[in-house]
């Protein structure tokens, strides 16, 4: 079968069945083709969380699909390769939190959403890249600390920091995404030189040190639409994060160039997934090899703090 009589049988299948195809911006940009809502983390959980369809097909990694089917327990889930799993969530384990929390009584747990659902289980609230400022600032005052208990990314935790003058003290420490985290300053500086007149852009689990030589920090929403958003003289942007979104935006804003920060800023993970996989999956709908379930008494642990965030957001 072509790509071409691939994505014809997909849209024909999702057209007579009962579901909601959810990608993330860091997909193969065929599956983003095929899907009813692109977007980040944000975005996704929102969307999941309004569908009113039987079935979600999640395009993204493991810890988008175990909050997706966390907020919709009366639905099915469905990830097309369970493979694909985000290494960011391993830093942290609920038992790294329980520590914090013991020697750091009072403070609120603020997780990322690139956690396990048990880790969600002992947060007080969840946050997704777009809103972690926000968050920070909202559950310190909430709770009338200076600090809170932040993980598992690190560079995040810098970020929401600097941003918010919150103290967010780091679960753990080494907490990183390995796409991100690759991006040096000296790739900052040998991509400028070769393209001067373009804007930066670069994702808020990037260093400090790389953030603060860009000219935009943000998720990958907000990179969109700072790109969208644009006045029409700025034509260029070098784009510091996964390659799925600079091929979103490519093809979205024909009149704009895009560069990449570096070669081969890839994510492997999010790259599991495949159009013959998803006809699979929409082919098998019940097949239970596919579908994400949370054990109920985590997921009833889990639902607050992601339900706390969305509210917040
Ligand atoms: S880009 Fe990084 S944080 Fe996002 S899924 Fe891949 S490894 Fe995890």
């Amino acid at each position: 079968m072509t790509v071409k009589e691939l994505l014809q049988e997909i849209l024909k299948l999702k057209q007579e069945k009962d579901v909601l195809i959810l990608a993330h911006y860091y997909q193969p940009i065929e599956i983003q083709e095929i899907a009813d809502y692109v977007g980040d983390s944000l975005g996704l959980s929102r969307t999941a969380r309004k569908t009113n369809t039987e079935y979600i097909i999640f395009a993204g990694v493991d810890f988008m699909a175990e909050t997706a089917s966390i907020i919709n327990q009366d639905k099915h889930v469905l990830i097309p390769n369970y493979e694909s799993c985000c290494p960011m969530a391993a830093f942290l384990t609920p038992e790294i939190v329980k520590t914090y929390k013991k020697e750091h009584p009072g403070l609120p747990v603020v997780v990322y959403v690139n956690s396990t659902a048990a880790v969600k289980a002992e947060s007080d609230i969840c946050c997704t890249s777009s809103n972690a400022v926000k968050i920070v600032e909202k559950i310190s005052k909430e709770f009338n600390t200076e600090a809170v208990l932040f993980g598992p990314d690190a560079n995040l935790a810098d970020y929401a920091e600097q941003l918010s003058g919150v103290k967010c003290l780091k679960m753990p420490d080494v907490g990183h995404c390995y796409v991100h985290s690759q991006i040096k300053p000296e790739h900052i500086i040998n991509v400028r030189d070769i393209y001067p007149k373009a804007k930066l852009l670069v994702h808020p689990e990037c260093k400090r040190d790389v953030r603060e030589l860009s000219d935009f920090v943000g998720s990958t929403a907000q990179m969109y639409n700072r790109v969208k958003n644009s006045p029409s003289e700025e034509k260029e942007f070098i784009i510091g994060t996964e390659i799925g979104l600079l091929e979103r935006m490519a093809q979205d804003f024909p009149n704009k160039n895009f560069y990449p920060v570096m070669d081969k800023v890839i994510c492997f993970n999010m790259k599991k997934h495949s159009l013959e996989l998803i006809k699979y999956v929409l082919e098998h709908l019940d097949d239970k090899a596919f579908e994400i379930k949370v054990p109920p008494e985590i997921a009833k642990r889990a639902i607050t703090p992601i339900m706390r965030m969305l509210d917040y957001s």
